[in-house]
């Protein structure tokens, strides 16, 4: 990271890569209200290819409606939010596809009970890429060794561990070839001695040059992968800068007591 060009006063400018990829997301001014209540308030983010941006912030801050405004999970109430250049609110946009290029992870691993692990990570390549069955389960084999899985390829979901769970879940988001990954808590409902095991494939992906945006809990894992951290509260940015501004110099009395809570 080019902290050694940062100032040491931490700045409102967001920090990129050195290698400054294109803009893939872009939001600007995104609002969402549930009834009266307005949970996003204006949020604008540019995330240029290659950034691993982690998202933290008090729980109710609308992190999870801000990832899913950018899957088309949930839909902006004003704002624009374009994705690899597909505007997410455009009727005519084909969210499906823009779902291909956009993976997610969620808290709860939701992996189909009724399939084996392959079939889990199988069934979206099959069925909405029509890649070939063989050809679906070498990726999947060659997944699950990415994520330390590899014995468990026929195995039933019940049969593994939380943490297992996860990393087959993030294997099946993958089988998709995402160029984005979007993770919501994804160790936040693990025993602690799964954790580290989860933490690690995203950091693999982080070292590959992987897109992410993580929200989490975890700020020493935030503070060790993200070019970027962002602080959201009550529905706006309230600050973000590299890991060494947010963590080291927050500016935010807002932040201050978030990190004085957290840390
Ligand atoms: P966070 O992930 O930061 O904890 P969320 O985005 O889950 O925050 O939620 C922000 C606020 O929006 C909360 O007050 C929550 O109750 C509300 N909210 C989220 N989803 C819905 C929904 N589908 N309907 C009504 N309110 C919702
Ligand atoms: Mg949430």
């Amino acid at each position: 990271v080019n902290e050694t060009h940062q100032p040491e006063v931490a700045s409102a400018a967001p920090a990129v890569p050195e290698h400054k990829g294109q803009v893939v997301i872009d939001v600007r001014d995104l609002r969402k209200t549930f009834g009266k209540t307005e949970v996003l308030k204006g949020i604008d983010c540019q995330v240029h290819a290659g950034e691993v941006i982690s998202i933290i912030g008090p729980s109710g801050a609308g992190k999870s409606t801000f990832l899913r405004c950018l899957n088309g999970l949930d839909t902006p109430t004003s704002g624009s939010v374009i994705v690899n250049g597909y505007d997410i609110a455009d009727p005519k946009t084909d969210i499906d596809k823009v779902r291909t290029q956009i993976g997610m992870v969620f808290q709860h691993f939701n992996l189909f009970p009724n399939m084996t692990v392959a079939e889990n990570i199988m069934l979206a390549p099959t069925l909405i890429k029509k890649v070939p069955v063989d050809q679906a389960r070498a990726r999947a084999l060659e997944l699950l060794r990415t994520v330390g899985l590899e014995e468990k390829i026929d195995a039933n979901p019940d049969s593994l561990s939380g943490g297992q769970k996860q990393r087959v879940a993030i294997a099946r988001s993958l089988a998709m070839d995402p160029d984005i990954m979007l993770f919501d808590e994804a160790t936040s409902a693990l025993d602690p001695e799964m954790v580290g095991d989860v933490l690690q494939v995203i950091r693999d992906l982080a070292n590959k040059g992987m897109t992410m945006l993580l929200v989490t809990h975890e700020m020493a894992f935030a503070r060790e992968v993200s070019t970027r951290v962002i602080f959201t509260d009550a529905g706006i940015i309230e600050e973000e800068g590299t890991p060494a501004q947010i963590f080291g110099n927050p500016q935010s009395p807002r932040l201050r007591s978030f990190l004085s809570k957290v840390l």
